[in-house]
């Protein structure tokens, strides 16, 4: 007779696709092709789940029964074999549940839901502030810590990290990033997308090209190190700043083989801390990514599952209503004349990705202030990006991008004028707006359309005492209501 444990087989999810959660058992894999039936998906983001999924499934040979089917259940269905490593969405953990599969704790973070509830407990009804969880988890994990201090006596190195792109510089002119080479398991992908595609039996969005982003552990492994060895040491300094002539910037291009499961995002961040300790990086750049993972990646997380699932839904403080324009829907940088915005969803259509300063200061941005819908927001970005995931959204577009949650996630709204695109980005340079201008045929879309959003949320921002001084300086407008003016009779995107 078999043991218990011999019987049971792992059903891993596609976040669950690296050897972090791979126990030595049995496992069992699912291709579902209704996962992408239902909303369009930005092509490079179907190609590389399928990829991964695939990858893995011959990766782990006999040891795993891999189904390529329309949906989980007819896998699944009357099995009380399975266990799981908790999913990463309220939608697969009530899957799993339904079905009786004996559940383990998640992992693919730095920090366990259960230290993230002890902290949360701790601060009463205190806010839950990303630093103060950062801190606690640099404490409890001793990263970059000399006992119960932060290494070099800061927590944060935001004033040395954050700069502007270097004048007159193209690129920061590192080496290119080591890409993935793609094989015949690609080369299947893109056949079926191109044969589902034609049958008309999933909406894809966004060029096709080069599979960009690991679908391997071996790749995911070779991109860590190509990253900590070309780009770490630049990676807080130009944090924020952006080059039309460099879409990657300093940035690891990490999320997605993290968020794939390919990445222990621990064994990440210790990387980051030991290319420190070993005098190969400066302490601003490790300290800086070290917080985007162990601080924003981890508590955005933990904030998907304390906010609760109504959270997506259940906001829209700003009354925000406006229907996704086209250019969005459709990745369609065509017409789009601010020059920030065209770059950054042109980018988004070559690649399924864009930096976070594009997604929060650019795109973000320009939806707060035009009042899009936060729900279809939220849903696009993670059908459009190759990172996105349910987890990581909420947090990131209803919380901190779009303000819809009224201030439970950031204090403030991320508005700003083309002043701060201007300081941080080479885009104005070439771009028929003046970020100066907030009015006549030449004014800057975000100068303007900031100050037309706060006219219309004002009352709904009155009592934030962040927002005082704008809305004294919308007060102090001498030509608030031709500004407000134009702007209602601006014609999208022109
Ligand atoms: P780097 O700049 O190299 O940063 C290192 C890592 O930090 C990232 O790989 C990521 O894992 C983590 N990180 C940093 N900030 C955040 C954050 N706010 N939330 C979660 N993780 C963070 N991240 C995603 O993983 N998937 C998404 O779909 C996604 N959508 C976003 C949408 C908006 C509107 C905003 C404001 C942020 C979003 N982010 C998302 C966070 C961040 O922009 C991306 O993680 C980052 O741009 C990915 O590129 P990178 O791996 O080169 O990151």
């Amino acid at each position: 007779m078999t043991s218990a444990r011999a019987a049971t087989t792992r059903w891993i999810f596609a976040g669950q696709l690296g050897d972090l959660f791979d126990d030595g058992g049995p496992m069992l894999l699912i291709e579902a092709r209704s996962v992408l039936r239902r909303r369009p998906i930005h092509r490079a983001k179907a190609h590389l789940i399928l990829s991964a999924i695939r990858h893995r499934a011959a990766e782990l040979g006999d040891r795993v029964e891999f189904h390529q089917v329309e949906n989980y259940s007819e896998v699944t269905r009357g099995r009380d074999d399975l266990e799981v490593i908790d999913p990463t969405s309220y939608a697969a953990r009530r899957t799993v549940r339904r079905l009786g599969a004996r559940v383990l704790p998640s992992r693919g973070f730095v920090t366990s839901e259960e230290d993230f509830a002890a902290w949360a407990a701790s601060r009463g009804n205190g806010r839950l502030l990303l630093e103060d969880f950062y801190r606690d988890t640099r404490t409890r994990t001793g990263l970059l810590m000399e006992g119960q201090s932060p290494v070099g006596g800061q927590w944060n190195y935001d004033h040395d990290n954050r700069q502007p792109p270097p004048k007159n510089a193209v690129s920061l002119g590192l080496p290119d990033p080591r890409w993935p080479v793609e094989d015949d398991i690609d080369a299947g992908v893109r056949a079926d997308l191109d044969r589902w595609q034609a049958a008309g039996d999933i909406r894809l969005v966004g060029d096709d090209g080069p599979r960009r982003f690991a679908a391997t552990g071996e790749e995911a492994h070779a991109a860590l190190a190509d990253f900590i060895e070309t780009r770490l040491g630049d990676f807080g300094t130009f944090e924020d700043a952006t080059l039309t002539g460099d879409w990657t910037m300093a940035h690891s291009l990490l999320s997605a083989p993290m968020n794939l499961g390919l990445l222990d995002p621990r064994h990440v961040v210790e990387t980051a801390a030991a290319e420190y300790a070993n005098g190969n990086a400066p302490l601003a750049s490790a300290e800086g990514f070290v917080r985007q993972i162990a601080g924003w990646r981890d508590y955005v997380w933990h904030l998907y599952w304390h906010l609760g699932e109504g959270y997506r839904t259940g906001h829209n403080a700003l009354r925000a209503t406006v229907d996704l324009p086209r250019e969005f829907v459709e990745l369609d940088a065509a017409t789009i004349e601010a020059n920030c915005l065209k770059h950054s969803i042109g980018g988004l259509r070559e690649r399924g990705w864009a930096h976070h300063i594009q997604r929060l200061m650019v795109i973000g941005n320009w939806a707060l202030q035009r009042g899009y819908d936060p729900v279809q927001l939220n849903d696009w970005f993670t059908d459009m990006f190759v990172d996105g995931t349910p987890w990581v959204m909420p947090a990131n577009v209803i919380g901190m991008s779009q303000h819809a949650d009224g201030g439970i996630v950031a204090t403030k709204p991320y508005a700003s004028g083309g002043a701060y695109i201007d300081r941080m980005t080479d885009y104005c340079g070439g771009c028929r707006f003046n970020p100066k201008k907030r009015l006549g045929p030449d004014a800057c879309p975000y100068t303007a359309g900031y100050w037309a959003f706060l006219d219309r949320v004002e009352p709904a921002l009155r009592g934030n005492h962040r927002m005082s001084q704008p809305l004294a300086g919308l007060r102090r407008l001498a030509d608030r209501e031709d500004v407000v003016q134009q702007e209602r009779e601006r014609d999208g995107f022109h």
